[in-house]
């Protein structure tokens, strides 16, 4: 068995963020996206398109099996004259590509890299965002021209073009991923996620596979034309003598091990995929030491990797590079902007370290003083946006809004009253119509045009701007909904009446639990935690935990499931990306029963009231009730 140490096109990536991050990963150190249910699920949506991109080339021929084995075939079938090979295995020396669709026609060959990301096809010149992509293939045309050097490659990025609406309804349905159980697909080198080592790539099936039909759907799926081609050669190809620099230093780094100077630690570690503080291979630790883990630390405070220095370098780096690692470190003189003047940012920064190091909670008059008109509305929206549309007329990434939940209080101290909406399209009658005006018109006649609707952050605002625009798109004709939708929205010439509760988190309040983040899954907690007489009103008490010894008490942690099942290990929705992965399997998953769809039904609605309880809750301890 070979002992080569491979560098794929994953490690190149790995390596090209942090040189340090390439050891860990040849060490087997997990990761923190190893368990990030939205990098898998990224991931899931790149082999559906992956899987759609094979179509385009039915004569293509998929190269699987053990990295060696795949080496070999890949040789074999290259001497062809013509062929197109689905993940074509190439090893130049030490450097391993895995090509996901490679044309050969004589001399020439097309390396195609498929992307699940869109573009827009009216905006080629726009790549800012896909520079990480042609790094990509410039490292896979290297390894390609170093094989086949009198050969001329042309270089594509196949992706969802965002101007293409598809004609077929349900086209999301037309795949479905099922586990992966061969063992070689855990090889490493044939991962497209990055980081996420231990992501087994699953098997995409196609719904028509064994239809007698299925030449007519294909056809229809060639006709739809969601994909298209990014031609990124040039680009590749200036970018050759950089790729040749990393790549020499990546190969000496895998062959002869990493020097001190091949890396250094600083304000970007903040996010390091290798910190694990609960596992014994904690890679963050063995970069930083004990000073990784000073509490509180630099990295706690709110915007701080921002903060410039003097010579427009990062203040955070400097107290790196000196050891100084304590949010008491951080001198409070620069967080005044460069006129010498405290900004709004600076002005929480202080407060976060003052009250951090006093312990104390902080509350603005003015949020004591804030009146909102009645009733009040809590309300938050559920989501999906992804690759494939769902429905006929949509455009990859179009976004879909499939629930909404609200907690209204018709007037000061009255119970909160709860209200609530779900598209999930497999009740009886089987609605599989776009969700989107149905999601408007029931939050209209919930909200009405009185009262003070409150979001956290901005994505509702979003949401209903979104479905403004999609009106016009669709030409739905509704002059209720349409000037509803524009009171209730902020543009540029209107604020609309949404309030923002995340906005006044960042203005007014402040909690030392909260660290340097507004998030709602921050705030919720740092209250409930601190605020016991919470838990005796009657209408918050299902959330206190049942026993509970030590730590951050967090409502979240009360949802669970409705009936407990054999063999069910989906985690509790307690997220975004569950409810979107929930709404994704509820309508195609086709492997789904009924009891398994009402459970994930459940606690779709369950999460969502959460959510808008935990505003009230907030709300409630701001005096707002
Ligand atoms: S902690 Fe920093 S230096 Fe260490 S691997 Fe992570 S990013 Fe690289």
């Amino acid at each position: 068995m070979s002992s080569l140490v491979y560098l794929s096109k994953s490690d190149f990536q790995l390596a090209s963020d942090c040189a340090k991050k390439l050891v860990y990963k040849k060490k087997g150190y997990a990761t923190t996206n190893d368990s990030n249910e939205y990098m898998e699920m990224l991931a899931q949506g790149g082999y559906i398109i992956g899987k759609m991109a094979t179509f385009l080339f039915p004569e293509g021929i998929e190269i699987e099996g053990k990295t060696q084995d795949c080496i070999d075939r890949t040789n074999v079938l290259l001497k062809q004259e013509k062929v197109v090979l689905f993940e074509a295995a190439i090893l130049s020396g030490q450097k391993l590509i895995r090509v996901d669709v490679l044309v050969k026609d004589g001399n020439h060959f097309h390396l195609i890299e498929v992307k699940a990301k869109s573009y827009n096809s009216e905006e080629l010149s726009k790549r800012g965002n896909i520079t990480k992509y042609i790094e990509d293939v410039a490292f896979q045309y290297n390894v390609l021209s170093e094989v086949f050097p009198e050969s001329q490659i042309t270089c594509s990025l196949l992706m969802p073009d965002k101007l293409k609406r598809t004609n077929i309804n349900n086209l999301a349905g037309w795949f479905s991923i099922k586990k992966n159980e061969k063992s070689y697909s855990i090889e490493k080198e044939c991962l497209k996620s990055k980081q996420s080592v231990k992501f087994q790539k699953p098997d995409i099936l196609f719904k028509y596979e064994d239809s007698q039909s299925k030449n007519h759907f294909t056809e229809l799926l060639l006709n739809e034309g969601i994909l298209g081609y990014m031609n990124v050669t040039k680009e590749v190809i200036e970018l050759q003598p950089e790729i040749i620099r990393k790549t020499t230093i990546f190969l000496r780094i895998l062959n002869k091990g990493i020097s001190s100077t091949d890396y250094q630690i600083n304000k970007d570690c903040k996010n390091c995929e290798f910190k694990n503080p609960n596992n014994l291979k904690d890679g963050y630790y063995e970069c930083w030491g004990d000073l990784g883990y000073t509490e509180p630390n630099i990295f706690d405070l709110y915007y701080g990797g921002s903060i410039k220095n003097k010579s427009n370098g990062f203040y955070l780096n400097d107290l790196i590079k000196e050891g100084k690692t304590s949010l008491y470190d951080i001198d409070l003189e620069c967080l005044k902007n460069s006129n010498g003047k405290i900004g709004s940012r600076g002005i929480r920064q202080q407060i976060q370290i003052e009250n951090t190091k006093s312990n104390t909670e902080w509350i603005s008059p003015k949020l004591k003083n804030y009146k909102p008109i009645y009733p009040l509305y809590f309300i938050d929206f559920e989501t999906y946006t992804g690759a494939i549309p769902f429905h006929k007329g949509m455009r990859p990434y179009e976004l879909i809004a499939f629930q909404w939940s609200c907690h209204t209080i018709l007037y000061p101290g009255a119970v909160p009253i709860h209200s609530e909406w779900i598209h999930t399209g497999e009740r009886f009658p089987k609605d599989e119509s776009f969700p989107n005006f149905e999601f408007g018109r029931s939050l209209m006649n919930q909200i009405g045009n009185e009262g003070t609707p409150f979001m956290w952050a901005t994505h509702e605002n979003t949401v209903l701007k979104t479905i403004l625009e999609q009106m016009q798109i669709y030409g739905i004709k509704d002059a209720e909904l349409e000037l509803w939708l524009i009171s209730m929205t902020k543009t540029k010439d209107n604020n609309g009446r949404l309030i923002d509760m995340n906005k006044l988190t960042q203005e007014y309040y402040f909690h030392p639990y909260m660290k340097g983040r507004t998030s709602i899954k921050k705030v919720l907690p740092a209250i409930w935690s601190n605020n016991p007489y919470l838990h005796l009103i009657d209408y918050f008490k299902s959330y206190v935990p049942d026993s509970f010894v030590s730590g951050v008490l967090d409502p979240y942690d009360t949802l669970t499931s409705e009936v407990v099942m054999e063999d069910w290990d989906d985690e509790i929705v307690k997220g975004g990306t569950a409810a979107m992965r929930a709404y994704y399997r509820l309508r195609f998953d086709i492997s789904l029963n009924k009891k398994e769809k009402d459970e994930l039904r459940f606690q779709l609605l369950q999460y969502c009231k959460l959510d808008t309880m935990a505003m009230v809750i907030i709300a409630h301890h701001w005096g707002i009730k």
